[in-house]
């Protein structure tokens, strides 16, 4: 399978809670290599932009403002098949439905607070990786 990368959003209310280590430590042990990292505090352009393919959605607003609510640390990951990979350990948007061993199930407090973004395809995955980060940031 070949080795791709993905992009990785640890969310504020895993920020808030301290628990960065715990969440990439659950994404090391999935067989993904964080090679790009950084703490940010999102402004609201930023969220708005990255998240402009929800614009029309009714919950585009309150994610806007949370996203833009605490520090996040955004990463590139890197591994086999790491778009897939990512989305699997990540677990289902709502916790409610996320499966025993995933992030979400294990930390996500609702629906929205739900401690991590991955993207959802390879080309998203460029597009996002390329709207947080320069080419000299990712170090693989
Ligand atoms: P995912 O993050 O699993 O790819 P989506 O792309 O559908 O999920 O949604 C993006 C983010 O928007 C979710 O991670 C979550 O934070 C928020 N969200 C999604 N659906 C809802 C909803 N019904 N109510 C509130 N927030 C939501
Ligand atoms: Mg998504």
């Amino acid at each position: 399978m070949a080795v791709t990368r993905t992009f990785s959003i640890i969310k504020p209310d895993a920020t808030r809670r301290n628990i960065t280590g715990a969440v990439t430590k659950m994404l090391e042990e999935a067989g993904l290599r964080v090679v790009a990292s950084k703490r940010i505090h999102m402004t609201r352009d930023q969220a708005e932009g990255f998240y402009a393919v929800h614009s029309e959605r009714p919950f585009y607003n309150d994610l806007c403002a949370f996203m833009t609510s605490g520090p996040v640390v955004v990463q590139v990951l890197e591994g086999d098949n790491a778009v897939q990979r990512n989305r699997d350990v990540m677990g289902a948007t709502n916790p409610a439905d996320a499966a025993e061993g995933t992030i979400r199930k294990a930390f996500a407090e609702s629906i929205e607070a739900n401690s991590v973004h991955g993207s959802d395809s390879d080309e998203n995955a460029k597009i996002e990786i390329d709207f947080f980060f320069s080419q000299s940031e990712i170090v693989g």
